[in-house]
């Protein structure tokens, strides 16, 4: 048998931990005996002082008696991927997932036929990387059975157990790899995990729109996303599943700029960097990513705008542009026209206009239109965007007055 475990160390209580709602559901499952651990992106998050978004725990309970106890306290719960053994309870509207410890006994893909064990190391042993592999007791005592601690801190991004061996269990992992690493990699990547994923490449094209999507907006999302894509190119990786984006200088040009003028991370304007395509081969890429119809307009506004913008716009056409699409639309495509260009000089100013500038009203209605005596009908619409078309090109200085004016004359 093996030696009863031993605490890695401790972790510092945190916002999330001592939360009411989390203290709870600790101590419902923690109770009769039961006995749960917080594990996954909660516990490495919290260890590298990063966000915590969600919260993963880990129990031998099986699902059935977790649905018991949760019951028992009146607390509500979801059954999504109850298959897999996780029970997703709901305190005051934040999500627990809760999973029972299993191993995969057979994987087809992304179908794992499940088995509950009460071993925290099997259950170890089933998770992808040795950093997403350290659990937590409610009071913050370590468990780390793959020495991930000592990896996050050295920037280590490491397969549990044999690459080749985990990512033909789950080929998602390759992509996982490469997203965990650009958010907490350091120094050069594990040499044996890029082989393998590097081997199993061509794989990447089983993987679902949804699942491909949800990996590179998170891969994007990260400061160090242009070397990790860089990578994944030179690995034969991107052209099986997004053959279009390889435009890594823009992509490097933009995290910059971005960091320059303190802009967050916007990980679609990431993506639109990437891309150098026609209009066929970016609705080719909106459908490979399936993406939100909110997503792919504003994807294809990024990538093909229908204004034009370049470096040497003046300040009134920056003004023009917040009117017509607002400030952080107007941030995105100077913020690409300038890592296109390679300007980032004049975006200096640009930038400027667009963040201090603030849209003003229209003063004229329809109203208006109809006390001069014209119709009610689309007439009205006309004559107001034509004023205001002419407002705009004055760069909003006329006032009320002077629009009435403009558009008394322009009635004759
Ligand atoms: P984040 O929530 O920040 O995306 P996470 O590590 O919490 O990161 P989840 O997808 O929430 O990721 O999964 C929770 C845990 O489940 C992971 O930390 C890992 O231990 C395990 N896990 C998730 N997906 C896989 C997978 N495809 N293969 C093996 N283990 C996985
Ligand atoms: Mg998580």
């Amino acid at each position: 048998m093996d030696a009863p475990e031993s605490s890695s160390g401790k972790l510092q209580p945190q916002a999330w931990m001592t939360a009411p709602e989390t203290r709870k559901i600790m101590a419902v499952l923690n109770e009769d005996g039961g006995e749960a651990r917080f594990v996954g992106g909660c516990v490495r998050n919290a260890l590298v002082n990063r966000p915590v978004l969600d919260i993963d725990i880990a129990t031998p309970l099986e699902p059935e008696d977790v649905i018991a106890r949760l019951n028992k306290h009146k607390i509500a719960y979801a059954p999504i991927g109850l298959k897999h053994g996780t029970v997703t309870a709901i305190v005051d509207g934040r999500p627990y997932e809760i999973t029972t410890l299993r191993l995969d006994v057979l994987t087809f893909g992304r179908h794992a036929e499940v088995k509950f064990t009460d071993d925290w190391k099997t259950d170890a042993s089933r998770r992808d990387f040795t950093i997403n592999t350290i659990y937590a007791t409610a009071d913050g005592d370590l468990y780390d059975p793959f020495g991930g601690i000592s990896d996050l801190r050295n920037g280590i991004v490491r397969f549990v157990g044999d690459p080749d061996k985990r990512i033909n269990e789950d080929v998602l992992r390759i992509l996982r790899f490469f997203r965990f690493y650009a958010h907490f990699g350091r120094g050069m990547p594990d040499a044996a995990g890029v082989k393998a994923c590097a081997m199993n490449a061509k794989q990447v094209s089983k993987l679902s729109a949804e699942r491909i999507r949800q990996e590179v907006l998170k891969l994007l999302a990260a400061e160090n996303c242009t070397p990790t894509w860089l990578l994944m190119v030179n690995c034969g990786i991107v052209t099986h599943f997004l053959p279009e984006a390889t435009n890594i200088e823009a992509l490097g040009r933009l995290v910059n700029l971005e960091k320059r003028h303190e802009c967050p991370a916007f990980p679609l304007r990431r993506l639109a960097a990437l891309l150098e395509i026609t209009a066929s081969g970016l609705q080719h890429v909106i459908s490979e990513l399936k993406l939100s119809n909110e997503q792919a307009e504003q994807l294809s506004m990024m990538v093909h705008p229908d204004v034009s913008i370049s470096m040497r716009m003046t300040e009134p056409e920056v003004r023009k542009l917040v009117y017509q699409r607002g400030n952080s639309t107007a941030h995105s495509l100077l913020l690409l026209a300038a890592a296109r260009d390679h300007d980032p000089d004049a975006l200096k100013r640009l930038y400027q206009t667009a963040t201090s500038f603030r849209a003003p009203v229209f003063p004229l209605r329809g109203e208006d239109v109809l006390k001069m005596g014209v119709e009610a009908g689309p007439e009205i619409g006309r004559m107001l965007e034509w004023v205001e078309d002419w407002w705009v090109g004055e760069d909003f200085r006329p006032d009320r007055q002077a629009c009435l004016a403009k558009m008394q004359a322009a009635m004759g």
